[in-house]
C-alpha cells in the first residue's frame, strides 16, 4: 500500500501501525509555547515537525484537527513582565500575535486551532474540583496537589515507576503526601495575574491547563499528542493522570509521538539559558524554506545541534534546487497527459511511511530536482515536476516561487 504509515510511539516505545479512532479523521494536539518572549529555533523545529505531520497526513486523505495551546498563564511570563515593569496579560497577548505572526512567517498554516490558556481558567476550576471529588487530590495550605499514589499508571509514558520517579521529587513542599504529588492549583500571593478559586486567589499549574484545553477541545480521547520528548516527565505523564482520572477513559492519547530538541553547543536552546535564536531573526537572513528544510534535514526524534554555517549552507543548497526546479517549470510541457507520479514517489513515500523519515525524504526530493533539470524528454520533466510539487507540498518547501 502507498500509505502504510507507521509512528513511534514514547508509550510503547515501538513503530507502530498508524490507524485513527474515527475512520478517516486525525485528531492531534501539541504543546505550544509559553509566550515569554519571542519564539525561537527550538520552536520553529516543533511546530514544523508537527506541520510536516499534519501535511503528511492530510495528503493521505485525512481530515486533520491540529489543536494547539498558547500557555499565556505562568509564573515565568509574570516574572518577565515584573522585571519589565509591563501588565503580564499584556505582554502575554503581544508575545502570543508574535508567535502567530512567526508561524505564519515558517508557513505553518495546518494548526485547525491556536487556544490561549487564559480562555480555560473556568474549565480548570472545574477539572481540579472534579479530581478532588474523586479523591485524587487533596489541598494543604492553599495548594491543591494531585495525589500520584491514587494513579498506579502514573510513569507509564516514560517508563518508570514511582519508586524511580520518586527519585527525582517534583515541586519539593514538606506538607505532600508523595514526592512526586504536583500542583494542580496555587496560591499566588505576591505575583499580579491571579484568579479566584474555591481554593483561595491563585493561579492554575501548568499541566492541568492542557488538560483543559484538550478535554474540552477534543473530548476524553484523541490520535496524537506532540511536543519535544523532555516534556514527557513530568508534563505528559500529569497530563495522562488527570485526564483519566477525570473521564475514567484510557487512553486518552493514541499515539505520543516526540520530538528531539535544538541545541546550542550542547546545551539546549531556552529562553532561562539565554541562548536562543529567535525565527524573526533567521527569517531576516534567510529563506523559512532553507530553515524548513535544515530542521527537516534530522530526524524528528533526534536532536539538532544548531549551528548557523549548517544553515547557511542548507540556504545555499534550496537555491540551487529552486533554480532546477525554475529550469524543469520552464521545459516541462504542459499539455502532457498528466501521467501517475505513484512509481516515482514510491522511495518518497516509503520513507514518510517510515515514522516520518524527513531526511530520506529530502534526499529523495533532490535527487528528483537534479533528474528533472537533466531530462530531456518534456513529458518526462511533466512527470517529475509533477512529483516535486507533491513532495514539497507534503514537506511545506516552496520551490515555484508561490505559496503551494
Ligand atoms: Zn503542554
Amino acid at each position: 500500500m502507498q500509505y502504510d504509515l507507521k509512528v513511534f510511539n514514547t508509550m510503547s516505545l515501538q513503530k507502530e501501525q498508524f490507524q485513527t479512532r474515527v475512520q478517516g479523521k486525525v485528531t492531534m494536539f501539541v504543546c505550544g509555547p509559553t509566550v515569554q518572549g519571542y519564539a525561537h529555533v527550538g520552536h520553529a523545529r516543533t511546530n514544523t515537525i508537527y506541520d510536516v505531520v499534519a501535511r503528511y497526513l492530510s495528503h493521505m486523505g485525512y481530515e486533520v484537527n491540529f489543536l494547539m495551546n498558547i500557555t499565556d498563564i505562568d509564573d515565568r511570563i509574570t516574572n518577565v513582565a515584573k522585571q519589565q515593569g509591563v501588565d503580564p496579560m499584556r505582554m502575554a497577548e503581544n508575545y502570543t500575535r508574535a508567535f502567530l505572526e512567526d508561524m505564519e512567517g515558517m508557513k505553518i498554516f495546518t494548526v485547525t486551532k491556536y487556544e490561549r490558556v487564559s480562555n480555560y481558567v473556568r474549565e480548570m476550576l472545574g477539572q481540579v474540583a472534579s479530581i478532588l471529588r474523586e479523591g485524587s487530590a487533596y489541598v494543604v495550605d492553599g495548594t491543591v496537589y494531585f495525589d500520584t499514589s491514587t494513579f498506579p499508571d502514573f510513569g507509564k509514558l516514560s517508563h518508570q515507576t514511582h519508586e524511580q520517579l520518586s527519585l527525582r521529587p517534583l515541586e519539593l513542599a514538606p506538607k505532600k503526601k508523595n514526592l512526586i504529588d504536583f500542583a494542580l492549583w496555587r496560591p499566588v500571593s505576591l505575583l499580579e495575574g491571579k484568579f479566584d478559586s474555591p481554593w483561595g486567589r491563585g493561579s492554575p499549574g501548568w499541566h492541568i491547563q492542557d488538560t483543559a484545553v484538550t478535554l474540552t477541545n477534543l473530548g476524553s480521547q484523541y490520535d496524537i499528542h506532540g511536543g519535544a520528548y523532555e516534556l514527557v516527565y513530568p508534563h505528559h505523564e500529569a497530563e495522562i493522570a488527570q485526564a483519566e482520572t477525570i473521564t475514567k477513559v484510557k487512553p486518552l492519547v493514541k499515539y505520543w509521538v516526540h520530538a528531539g530538541l535544538v541545541k546550542i553547543g550542547g546545551e539546549k536552546m531556552s529562553k532561562s539559558l539565554g541562548n536562543v535564536v529567535t525565527i524573526r531573526d533567521v527569517l531576516k537572513k534567510y529563506d523559512s524554506d532553507a530553515l524548513r528544510l535544515y530542521l527537516l534535514s534530522r530526524h524528528y526524534r533526534e536532536d539538532i545541534d544548531f549551528e548557523e554555517k549548517d544553515l547557511k549552507r542548507m540556504q545555499e543548497t534550496y537555491t540551487g534546487m529552486r533554480a532546477k526546479a525554475k529550469l524543469m517549470e520552464e521545459r516541462r510541457a504542459t499539455k502532457a497527459r498528466r501521467r501517475d507520479s505513484g512509481k516515482v514517489l514510491a522511495s518518497f513515500y516509503s520513507a514518510m511511511n517510515d515514522d516520518f523519515d524527513t531526511p530520506k525524504a529530502i534526499e529523495f526530493m533532490q535527487q528528483l530536482i537534479t533528474d528533472g533539470s537533466n531530462e530531456k524528454d518534456q513529458n518526462q520533466v511533466e512527470l517529475y515536476y509533477e512529483s516535486l510539487r507533491i513532495t514539497s507540498n507534503i514537506l511545506g518547501v516552496n520551490f515555484f516561487g508561490r505559496l503551494q
